[in-house]
């Protein structure tokens, strides 16, 4: 049985007061017991604080970002040393604005996999079309090429230890969310893809959807037998929101 992550992406938000009181209301909240997985994905600058903040307790800390280099001249970038030094746990990779904004392509996004396995961070992979893309049926050749470019350089077995994250462009922070249908068959196929390398660690891959998960809706799509979590990006800012879709995951086995 795959044990269910739910991740909170904070992307450019927060300060040192709002995170702590939203880690406070939190930690307050979870249940150590409950049988997934939390992790919070708050800006660089705030990863100490917040993994201090969390010390042992039950949420785990992750990073937004990687940079594919291990050291040296790369001025402005965080190496996957660093954040594991800190304490981080997981770096998310590919994240669908990094890839956008700052034109990350799938070579770029293989490298910052295999820097975050290079120092025991899990990759959260993250992989989706855009609306156009979708439209024009290229769904599954998008995301099997981004797909593709990570396995063929790292290998199958490096993904004993990575998440992937399906996040369709088109539901990320628009309010618009994939059905639970339209999500089960991207992540059926993604499992495919990797069982077709490896049957094993298709079975266990951990694949989360993202795309504004709410608590209103988490129950239905994570109930979906290839969901096995959420990547939530705008209702991981508030307590009551990311509290009631770790409770619908946990519900979920
Ligand atoms: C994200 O940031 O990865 C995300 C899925 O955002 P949202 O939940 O706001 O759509």
């Amino acid at each position: 049985m795959r044990r269910p992550l739910v991740a909170g992406n904070w992307k450019m938000n927060g300060s040192r007061a709002a995170n702590a009181a939203l880690l406070a209301e939190l930690e307050l909240r979870v249940k150590p017991q409950w049988p997934i997985d939390i992790a919070v994905f708050p800006p660089f600058v705030y990863l100490a604080e917040a993994r201090r903040a969390l010390e042992d307790g039950p949420i785990a800390v992750g990073a937004q970002d990687v940079c594919a280099e291990a050291s040296g001249a790369f001025t402005g970038e965080v190496s996957a040393a660093m954040l594991q030094d800190i304490g981080c746990r997981a770096a998310l990779v590919g994240h669908s604005e990094r890839r956008h904004w700052y034109h990350e392509d799938d070579a770029l996004v293989a490298r910052k996999f295999a820097a975050a396995l290079s120092v025991g961070l899990m990759p959260v992979l993250c992989l989706g079309e855009t609306l156009d893309e979708r439209e024009s049926g290229k769904t599954e050749a998008v995301v099997g090429r981004q797909l593709d470019a990570v396995l063929a350089l790292n290998g199958i077995e490096r993904f004993v230890t990575a998440v992937i994250a399906y996040e369709p462009v088109w539901a990320i922070g628009t309010g618009r969310t994939a059905s639970p249908d339209q999500a089960q068959a991207v992540h059926a196929f993604i499992r495919r893809r990797i069982a077709e390398q490896n049957a094993n660690i298709g079975g266990q891959l951990r694949i989360l959807y993202g795309g504004s998960v709410k608590a209103g809706n988490a129950a239905d799509l994570f109930a979906m037998p290839d969901v096995d979590g959420g990547l939530v990006g705008g209702a991981s800012l508030s307590a009551d929101e990311f509290y009631e879709i770790c409770a619908a995951a946990a519900a979920r086995h």
